[in-house]
């Protein structure tokens, strides 16, 4: 979030020089920087026994492109507890495992995405109706189907870098 206005007092913020952060937004009755929030959402890669993974198909984000399971985190709630809500949400299964696998920036929408890796059993997905379609692809061939550069397309390559390596660290 990027505020124009002080969120305090509704006074309209001006740049100041603080330090090593540079000009910030700043509030001169409340005397205090507001700095921007990223928005914090999970991003999740759910892989099943067979090494596939399931990806998404949702039209209002891209008719060509699949993109991974993804959500904003409730209040109250864990970034595991969402990430695995999500999945279960989404496609329908149920998560076994999960393990962070890292953080990616996606500064164009101000968002701090936390990346998963799902372990999931195979079954039928049951898409939600905010989904248009869910399809399992092995790992493989699961980056080639996200939009090149895209942070889907970066935690594919990190949760199968991650299961080259020895694969699953936390337990739900
Ligand atoms: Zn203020």
């Amino acid at each position: 979030m990027h505020f124009t206005y002080c969120p305090h007092c509704g006074e309209k913020l001006v740049k100041k020089e603080i330090g090593d952060e540079g000009l910030v937004p700043w509030c001169e009755s409340c005397r205090q920087p507001l700095f921007d929030i990223p928005d914090t959402c999970v991003i999740v890669l759910a892989v099943n026994e067979y090494g596939e993974a399931v990806l998404l198909r949702q039209g209002y984000v891209s008719k060509d492109h699949y993109v991974c399971v993804a959500g904003h985190i409730k209040p109250g709630e864990t970034a595991e507890k969402s990430a695995a809500r999500e999945v279960e949400e989404e496609t329908g299964l149920s998560v076994e495992d999960i393990s962070y696998i890292g953080s990616y920036a996606y500064e164009k929408r101000g968002l701090l995405m936390l990346g998963y890796l799902a372990r999931v059993k195979k079954a039928e997905l049951c898409p939600s109706c905010e989904v248009d379609a869910a399809e399992w692809f092995p790992l493989s061939e699961a980056a080639a189907k996200t939009r090149r550069g895209s942070i889907a397309m970066q935690l594919v390559a990190d949760c199968t870098a991650r299961l080259q390596s020895g694969g699953w660290a936390a337990h739900v």
